[in-house]
């Protein structure tokens, strides 16, 4: 499905994103991670370092499932009706086949297997590992928001806007890099990779179309013939139609990153904490089932803390997203404290209540019936 012309191999045309994109989106990454991370935070040079590594493991005879270069696109429109396919890959693999799944990329795949790995790294406290793989993670997210590693057309091939990859994602980035910034915005707890991931992919995949009529456009305004170098005028105007769009996804690409490795730190400490029950090493940090569970109107949740310390205690719906504050305060440790939330304006459903002190996380799951 995907051929790489020999002449391209060594180009940029493989490698997603430009390494100058990939550099500013994994350091921007950082910027998102809240103040309890900081110890993976604070090594956000390591993270722009390595953001192509990557693209340079890539090894065309491998043939394995999960080879390097297959990790970095989906040609999602190579599936009919990709929009209603399932996301699992042992469903994929059995209506289409292995051979097929394979070939059009496993991108949405490789994104849940490598935030796997950083969360049985940071349970290991092998955080080397850990920041080397939160990198990586970082390159495959980041290529998901490039609307050609989305599609079958990827180098404007099928359409007669070949060499457009290389065009947008780094002739352009290139000449537009210092047009890019980022809003910093809190990170949220992704509760299913494996669907947010495709929602990215399928965002990155309506764009296409637009980035190969810019292409013609910018084409036709310069008077470029599409041999050759572009003219500075080309670039301009391919600018001009798709930078709005292009700094959406970058932002977007900086936010998913962020929360991604968030979920994967939160629970890899969630199931740190279960360990310490199961071994019953004391830990008074505790917290507590609600009562009653499924409830309708109102609830008491408890919790102790080990010394005194500031707490927040949040709800959660199913998508990660935050619904409400409960509490914010400095609490005293060797009381059970209790929150009563009452459920007021929210559906009913399956909801998530997080307390977290500055060393540590627990979460659970309740129950609104209505
Ligand atoms: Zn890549």
């Amino acid at each position: 499905m995907r051929c790489i012309p020999i002449l391209f191999l060594f180009s940029n045309f493989a490698f997603g994103w430009g390494s100058t994109a990939h550099k500013f989106i994994n350091l921007k990454s950082t910027y998102h991670l809240p103040e309890s991370m900081a110890d993976l935070k604070k090594d956000s040079l390591f993270y722009r370092s390595y953001a192509s590594a990557p693209d340079y493991r890539k090894d065309y005879s491998d043939t394995s499932f999960f080879s390097e270069e297959k990790r970095h696109y989906i040609d999602i429109d190579a599936y009919p009706d990709f929009k209603n396919i399932p996301h699992s890959l042992d469903s994929m693999m059995t209506i289409y086949g292995r051979s097929y799944v394979w070939d059009v990329g496993t991108l949405p795949w490789a994104i849940v297997l490598t935030l796997d790995s950083i969360k049985d790294q940071i349970l290991r406290h092998d955080y080397a590992k850990a920041e080397s793989t939160m990198s990586d993670l970082g390159h495959y997210v980041a290529d998901a928001t490039q609307p050609l590693h989305c599609t079958k057309n990827y180098d404007g091939q099928l359409t007669g806007n070949g060499g457009i990859h290389s065009r947008y994602e780094s002739g352009m980035i290139t000449a537009f890099q210092s047009s890019l910034g980022i809003v910093i915005d809190s990170v949220r707890y992704i509760v299913s990779p494996l669907d947010y991931a495709f929602e990215i992919i399928y965002k990155s995949q309506s764009l296409v179309d637009s980035i190969l009529l810019a292409d013609t456009y910018a084409k036709n305004i310069s008077g470029w013939s599409g041999s050759g170098t572009p003219p500075p005028a080309y670039y301009t105007a391919l600018w001009e139609k798709t930078g709005s769009f292009t700094q959406e996804r970058i932002q977007t690409a900086t936010i998913a990153i962020a929360s991604l490795w968030y979920t994967a730190w939160i629970d890899a400490n969630s199931v740190t904490n279960v360990l310490y029950t199961n071994n019953s090493i004391p830990s008074d940090f505790t917290l507590n089932q609600n009562f009653p569970n499924p409830f309708n109107a109102s609830t008491t949740i408890s919790f102790t803390i080990p010394e005194n310390d500031h707490v927040s205690l949040k709800l959660y719906n199913l998508l990660g997203c935050e619904v409400s504050t409960l509490l914010n305060a400095g609490l005293n440790s060797g009381v059970v404290h209790r929150v009563i939330f009452e459920a007021q304006n929210l559906p009913s459903g399956l909801y998530y209540y997080r307390l977290e002190t500055t060393k540590n996380i627990l979460i659970k799951k309740m129950m609104l019936l209505k």
